[in-house]
């Protein structure tokens, strides 16, 4: 599975559609500071289902939707487009290429369709974490992250290797249940 093209549309800085085609080999991202690099980065996290305003580096989710510049009048929805090779089948849906949007409107509110098909976010959760792809894990490494990883103590490279692992979870579902023993 690889990423065949992300579309964005009044996402962030990117006022009129642009479309990133990737081919499935290493892609590599380059331009001046502020080009808008780490906001097509923003783009991927956002559509796959990302909720934090704050992993989208913003206050609000509000804040993806392209705020205007001095020559481009606000807008009023943010759309990105992720086109997905699935020839191998492993996203668990028979179409060789799969399709996810995600649009948020200025007033609030997300709305997800799944090969055109309106669907729930839950949907499109469910469909990326059983292909292995999923938001917590180490699919996205972003700035920052590197230097995280190399000035943590014992324990946080423990909770960090933890988490990659897939045990993270588990250790969080044994402390659960230890404290309602205790109680
Ligand atoms: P660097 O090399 O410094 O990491 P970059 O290429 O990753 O830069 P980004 O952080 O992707 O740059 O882009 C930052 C730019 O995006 C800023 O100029 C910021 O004003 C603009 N931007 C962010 N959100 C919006 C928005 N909602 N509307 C319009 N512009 C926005
Ligand atoms: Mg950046």
């Amino acid at each position: 599975m690889h990423i065949k093209s992300l579309t964005l549309r009044g996402f962030k800085s990117f006022a009129s559609a642009t479309e990133c085609s990737f081919s499935p080999a290493i892609n590599v991202i380059v331009g001046p500071n502020g080009s808008g690099k780490s906001n097509i980065v923003d783009a991927l996290a956002w559509v796959m289902g990302q909720q934090g305003a704050k992993s989208l580096r913003g206050e609000k989710m509000q804040d993806v939707v392209f705020a205007g510049t001095s020559t481009h009048a606000a807008l009023g929805r943010a759309k990105v487009t992720l086109t997905l090779d699935n020839s191998e089948g492993l996203l668990g849906i028979p179409s060789e290429e799969v399709t996810i949007e995600r649009t948020m409107f200025r007033s609030g509110g997300s709305e997800y369709a799944l090969n055109g098909q309106a669907v729930r976010l839950s949907d499109i959760q469910d469909l990326l974490a059983d292909a292995g792809v999923a938001q917590e894990d180490h699919a996205l490494v972003r700035q920052g992250r590197v230097d995280e990883i190399l000035t943590a103590n014992a324990e946080q490279r423990r909770d960090i290797l933890e988490e990659a692992f897939g045990i993270h979870r588990f250790r969080q579902r044994a402390s659960k249940s230890e404290r309602k023993l205790e109680s």
